[in-house]
């Protein structure tokens, strides 16, 4: 029987789960519409393959990964697409991203899907095919396509694979309902994962506070060779690094993750999407979310279709408005308040609480900290969190990054247990946006800086060569032999100036050799001058268009056409100075 290990820190909370775990896991009514967001995970959006007015059936690909670091979405049920445009989306700003509009016909069709019988007859590489293709991306943290994660770098073999089924945070129960209401999914899954991994051993790590889960679970690893290890409940034993050295005993390196010290961590609604994607081929298309708190008359754990408004599962959880202080998506300790209920559910969603004022009471006043240090004594991180905020408040960044601000976990047990209510971890969270927009914006200009250099060396260059081939010219005139132009088999030199290609074109083209337009069309420094302005052109567009990826997603598309049109535009600008070349140089 393998020892239990400990982390520093922690706070017990209470944990406010009761309520939501009354009943088993219902489905949730289909909506009038659902929002299908296109970045729903780490890395690129995935780009969309339907278009307005097209009818798709459930599982059907909504848009395709873009890129290595990325995942498609599918659509949750079968219905019309009724828009592709931006709307808001989960995020504390109010945030707006790009979404799929269905509106669902209610027949539910399913399409075609690609299952398998037995799994074992699957190579690895298939496997993860399969996975990458359902859209599977991680649904306990911030959504890392799971096959990516799956395929670690090759010194970094993997020794341990733990699920991570400690869900730790206040009032979130949908990994307890799933475990024990669905152990086998969730074991399946993750003998899949052991299969793609084949690690020395395999573990689930569970807070001691959900026994039914724990006998689910047993039940489910009876001769798998999957131990199951339950842990005492403290907060945040879910986290990564947490539970990670509760169950190994090992610490991931300041700045590491945890393949450096040869572990990975799944989530269990991870496991189980990973088998239904394996043996059904059903897509992500779903997720087990709880609504809770007390401002719900029916709270409890729904099976939730990807794309459903939370407006219409808290009035199907029976919501009071008149009683809802706060709507936080997430738990109360690591979630966000949402601004609005108009947003969709994604693959993340693992709980929405609709608090009162008594559970949820606006926060005190801060007052200034009195340096009592209990923060410092509860961070399982072991950093200096009063040290974090006086550096945040100051603005004093780079000592805020000395004193490791970027491995705080923002669990926000130092703001639970602050005398002063002081909102620390929202000091921690804006200096580092403050400094991550710091990085950014530095590295924009260095990109700029640089496409400068390249610009002003490319002109240098070009003007070296104009000069070049003058001086050529000039030269080759002084060179020829004097001959009367009555006696000549060459025509004389233009008065009116114009380059002796052009001539020269001019008379090849009398002769047929070269199209007319070509013949009498304009110089090569004209030519030259035409594509420079050109090229200026498309390095614009591309610029315009990173800066919008960025911060302005919703003219991304039009910059897109634009950049399009200009590259045809360069093209057809170097084909006409590379003909005007290749015709000079044929004379
Ligand atoms: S929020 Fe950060 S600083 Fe505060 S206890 Fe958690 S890890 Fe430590
Ligand atoms: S818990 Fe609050 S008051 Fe005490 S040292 Fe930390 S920040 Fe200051």
């Amino acid at each position: 029987m393998r020892s239990v290990h400990d982390f520093p820190g922690g706070i017990h909370p209470p944990d406010n789960k009761a309520q939501s775990l009354q009943q088993p896991i219902r489905a949730v009514r289909l909506p009038a519409y659902l929002y299908v967001p296109l970045h729903q995970h780490i890395g690129e959006p995935a780009q969309t393959l339907v278009s307005e007015g097209e009818r798709v059936l459930k599982g059907q690909k909504l848009a395709e990964a873009s890129g290595q670091l990325s995942v498609p979405v599918h659509a949750p049920t079968s219905g019309t697409v009724t828009a592709i445009q931006s709307h808001n989306v989960p995020h504390p700003s109010g945030l707006s991203d790009w979404c799929v509009r269905i509106e669902p016909d209610g027949a539910d069709q399913w399409c075609e899907l690609e299952g398998c019988e037995d799994e074992s007859t699957l190579a690895p590489a298939e496997l993860l095919r399969r996975i990458r293709e359902a859209g599977i991306a991680g649904m306990g943290g911030a959504g890392f396509p799971t096959s990516i994660k799956l395929q670690p770098p090759e010194a970094n073999q993997v020794e341990t694979l733990i699920l991570n089924g400690a869900e730790c945070e206040p009032y979130i129960t949908a990994d307890q309902a799933l475990m024990r209401e669905r152990a086998v999914e969730v074991v399946a899954g993750l003998q899949i994962m052991r299969r793609i991994l084949s690690p020395r051993e395999c573990l689930i790590g569970i807070e001691d506070n959900k026994p039914d889960a724990i006998a689910a679970l047993r039940e489910a690893l009876e001769d798998s060779g999957i131990e199951l290890v339950v842990v005492p409940t403290k907060y945040p034993s879910g986290g990564e690094k947490q539970l990670i050295e509760l169950l190994t005993g090992q610490e991931v390196p300041h700045g590491g993750i945890p393949a450096d010290i040869g572990v990975m961590c799944q989530n269990v609604g991870t496991a189980c999407a990973v088998y239904r994607a394996i043996r059904f081929g059903e897509p992500l298309i779903s997720r087990i979310t709880t609504l809770t708190g007390a401002a719900l008359t029916d709270p409890g754990n729904r099976e939730v279709l990807i794309g459903t408004p939370i407006s219409h599962l808290l009035a199907q959880a029976g919501q009071q408005e008149h009683r809802t202080q706060r709507l936080i998506m997430g738990g109360p300790m690591m979630g966000f308040t949402l601004p609005s209920k108009e947003v969709p559910v994604v693959k993340t969603t693992n709980c929405l609480i609709a608090g009162t004022p008594e559970e949820f009471p606006p926060p005190p006043p801060a007052q200034p900290c009195i340096r009592c240090g209990m923060c410092e004594q509860v961070c399982p991180m072991e950093l200096l969190p009063q040290q974090l905020y006086w550096f945040a408040r100051s603005g004093e960044h780079d000592k805020a990054e000395q004193f490791n601000l970027f491995d705080c976990i923002e669990c926000g047990a130092c703001a639970y247990v602050c005398p002063s209510a002081i909102p620390l971890v929202q000091y921690y969270q804006h200096t580092k946006g403050e400094i991550r927009q710091k990085r950014i914006e530095q590295e924009k200009s260095d990109r700029a800086r640089e496409r400068f250099e390249q610009r002003q060396a490319r002109i240098e260059r070009e003007k070296a060569e104009k000069e070049a081939r003058r001086k050529a010219r000039k030269e080759a005139a002084t060179a020829a032999p004097s001959v009367p132009p009555e006696q000549s088999t060459e025509p004389a030199p233009s008065s009116s100036g114009r380059d002796s290609a052009t001539t020269r074109a001019e008379q090849a083209s009398s002769q047929g050799a070269v199209p007319v337009h070509a013949a009498t069309g304009p110089d090569i420094e004209t030519l030259t001058e035409r594509r420079d302005k050109a090229r200026d052109k498309v390095e614009d567009f591309q610029q315009r268009l990173a800066d919008a990826r960025e911060n302005a997603p919703e003219t991304v598309a039009k910059l897109e056409r634009a950049l399009q049109k200009n590259e045809q535009r360069l093209e057809a600008a170097e084909k006409a100075l590379a003909d005007a070349r290749a015709l000079e140089s044929a004379d």
